[in-house]
């Protein structure tokens, strides 16, 4: 079982993605949590070139396919192992933000993104590449989510760590309010494109109220 968790800047994703793994774990399955861009040794080298430095040297087109090539690696090395000996993966963030970020939101368009993800990713068994079985897309006023990934940078910033992480993480943070409600309107439009496999959840609760949400949808899903 392959899940993905998605959605824009601050919405909880890692914590939730945590919360589900140690949940899965604590029922005996083989778990394995990983992330975009990243999940894999060369992926995570790609998303050191992604997240540092000035975001504005990239062009959207070469973002979507550096993101690509380290999902190539994060697919191979990590992913598909993984599912191949029956384990649960969960990944925080997959193909559905390079379809928002730089799809959607940075204008390389919808179907292009879908092309090169089958391109790159395509096989027999998945010609349009390969796509989660289920996907959460956590959603938050933009202005709330920022809030809360602000705090979690203060945080970073009072344990002194190196200025170039710092200025990794809040490389979108500090992009203005039109794109954050570009990317949340975006992230909201999954859901209607990919209804089967994409679930809106509100994401304002704490942390256990929305991990319940979260718990209850799996359950559902499979009693269907
Ligand atoms: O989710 P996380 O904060 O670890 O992502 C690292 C950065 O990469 C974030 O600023 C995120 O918005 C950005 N990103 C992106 N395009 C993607 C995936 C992530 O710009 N396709």
């Amino acid at each position: 079982m392959f899940i993905t968790f998605e959605g824009g800047e601050g919405v909880g994703k890692s914590t939730q993605a945590r919360l589900l793994a140690d949940h899965l774990r604590a029922q005996g399955h083989d778990v394995v949590l990983t992330r975009e861009p990243g999940g894999a040794p060369g992926a995570e080298q790609i998303r050191d070139l992604l997240v540092r430095g000035d975001p504005a040297r990239w062009e959207p087109m070469s973002e979507a396919l550096l993101h690509i090539a380290a999902r190539v690696d994060h697919v191979a090395k990590t992913i598909q192992p993984a599912l191949d000996r029956g384990a649960w993966v969960i990944s925080d963030r997959f193909r559905d933000s390079t379809l928002v970020y730089q799809g959607l939101a940075q204008g390389v368009g919808r179907e292009r993104i879908e092309s090169l993800h089958a391109l790159a990713l395509g096989s027999p068994d998945h010609p349009d590449g390969l796509l989660p079985d289920l996907t959460f897309i956590l959603d938050l006023p933009p202005a709330e989510g920022l809030l809360r990934a602000h705090s979690r940078q203060s945080q970073i910033d009072d344990q002194q760590t190196t200025k170039a992480s710092n200025l990794a993480e809040d490389r979108y943070e500090r992009m203005g309010d039109a794109f954050h409600h570009a990317l949340s309107a975006a992230f909201q439009k999954l859901a209607i494109f990919y209804p089967e496999r994409c679930h809106l959840i509100d994401a304002s609760g704490d942390e256990h109220q929305v991990a319940q949400i979260i718990l209850k949808q799996i359950a559902s899903l499979k009693t269907r």
